[in-house]
């Protein structure tokens, strides 16, 4: 049987379209659309020999097995050819484990370090998906005449630079003055047209929708559902890096909410294919300042409300009208799901904390990483458990938050784990006092 993929609508009406169509959103309801893969046809190969051969390509020096995404194509982007793929080798990431960071959380945890990839983000996972379908979509003579994104950061950087491999044109929105230094640069230098937007990021996003009615502008937010098929790797990496064992807690920081349904997908196909037993929780990490999820998630998701998004040092997910609510929320039911929130200053020592472990956790790891001790604080999360949890963003694209955290300069945070430089003349005996003073 030949394994095809499509795009199908997410409601009832199940509508489908062909990956070639230029659509986000379903003709007869709006509702979003997902990539919908033939099951019958990936089950024609038992789940032992799955994991054989995922096990054969893991790590190998062949394109596109090269890279954690593609070489799960089949459960990917399976028709694909290899010659239109635009890869820079995202995926295998670090499953970060130390007996430190257990002993500092007092927990059996695990980092999937997302940021140590080309763009520093996870954000790479999903862009070379989509910008290879939309590079396959040229090379076979649709007229696609450039790629476009609203970003807080992280979504623009990626595209600008896969898009840039692939020499499509592309076009970055970004909230003025609400990114870091480096997030802005990257695109920049990718040579993007950067337009800087008097706006936040919802603003952004509603301009970005209107442009891309033309249907020569292709859409790369994660509304776009191809994205989410390289994303949703995450959690079958995770997995297959466990030796196929399924931990008990995923956390997961959340913004626009494409992530956290991705995180679900990949394991809800584990599972239908069988080659897990049982199903993980998903907690979501949102901040206090940005937090319509957890708000919704407190009312038993009876009705959800966008709220304005404040200022916070989790700025990529400072987003008051997630795009892909819809998704998350019935992520959250299938995984028996809830969500958290944390205070700038909780994100902040709990970013600290892990550090001193020998991670550089950016400000959104943080949120995931206080959520995790406000959940065993409630005993929701109870200490024989184990917990993955998946950071976002590398932490040198926020050195200023770092920088501040350590010089207690942040607004509304009390630093907890503060470890300043020491100034000192270049006198021997001066040093070796401060050496042996603290040894
Ligand atoms: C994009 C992003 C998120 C949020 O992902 P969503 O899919 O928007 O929920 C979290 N952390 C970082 C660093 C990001 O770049
Ligand atoms: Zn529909």
């Amino acid at each position: 049987m030949k394994n095809t993929a499509y795009f199908q609508c997410i409601s009832k009406c199940g509508e489908k379209y062909n990956l070639d169509q230029v659509i986000y959103r379903c003709k007869n309801c709006n509702s979003l659309l997902e990539v919908f893969h033939d099951i019958t046809a990936l089950k024609e190969k038992s789940a032992e020999s799955w994991k054989s051969e995922f096990a054969a390509r893991y790590r190998s020096v062949d394109f596109p097995d090269d890279s954690g995404v593609w070489s799960k194509k089949e459960w990917v982007l399976p028709e694909i050819e290899n010659e239109h793929i635009v890869s820079m080798g995202e995926g295998y990431t670090y499953l970060y484990k130390s007996e430190k960071l257990d002993s500092l959380f007092n927990q059996d945890l695990r980092v999937k370090l997302c940021g140590n990839s080309h763009t520093g983000s996870f954000k790479d996972l999903g862009m070379t998906v989509l910008v290879s379908q939309v590079n396959s979509m040229i090379k076979r003579g649709k007229p696609v005449k450039a790629i476009a994104c609203a970003s807080t950061g992280d979504t623009s950087a990626a595209l600008a630079a896969y898009a840039a491999k692939a020499d499509i044109p592309c076009v970055i929105l970004l909230p003025k003055n609400k990114i870091s230094l480096a997030q802005l640069i990257q695109p920049v230098a990718n040579n993007a047209l950067v337009l800087s937007l008097n706006t936040d990021f919802d603003g952004c996003m509603e301009i970005v929708q209107k442009l891309t009615l033309e249907k020569e502008i292709y859409l790369a937010n994660s509304m776009n559902s191809l994205r989410i098929e390289g994303q949703k790797t995450v959690g079958i990496e995770v997995i297959q890096q466990l030796n196929w064992q399924v931990p008990d807690w995923f956390i997961i920081p959340g913004g626009n909410l494409g992530n956290v349904s991705a995180l679900g997908r990949g394991i809800s196909l584990l599972y239908d294919l069988g080659l897990i037993q049982k199903k993980p929780r998903i907690a979501v990490a949102q901040t206090q300042k940005a937090n319509p999820l957890y708000l919704a998630y407190k009312n038993g998701f009876e009705n959800f409300k966008p709220v304005k998004a404040g200022q916070t040092l989790a700025s990529a997910i400072q987003i008051g009208n997630p795009v892909s609510i819809d998704k998350a929320v019935n992520t959250l039911k299938e995984f028996n799901g809830i969500v958290e929130q944390a205070s700038e200053d909780e994100l902040s020592n709990a970013a600290g904390l892990a550090d001193k472990s020998g991670l550089f956790t950016d400000p959104h790891t943080g949120v995931a990483l206080a959520a995790l001790l406000k959940l065993k604080n409630q005993n929701i999360i109870t200490k024989d458990e184990s917990v993955v949890v998946i950071s976002t963003a590398n932490g040198l694209k926020f050195a200023d938050f770092k920088v501040k955290y350590h010089e207690s300069s942040l607004d509304d945070v009390t630093v907890k784990h503060q470890n300043k430089p020491l100034e000192l003349d270049s006198e021997i005996d001066e040093v070796r006092k401060a050496v042996f003073e603290n040894f």
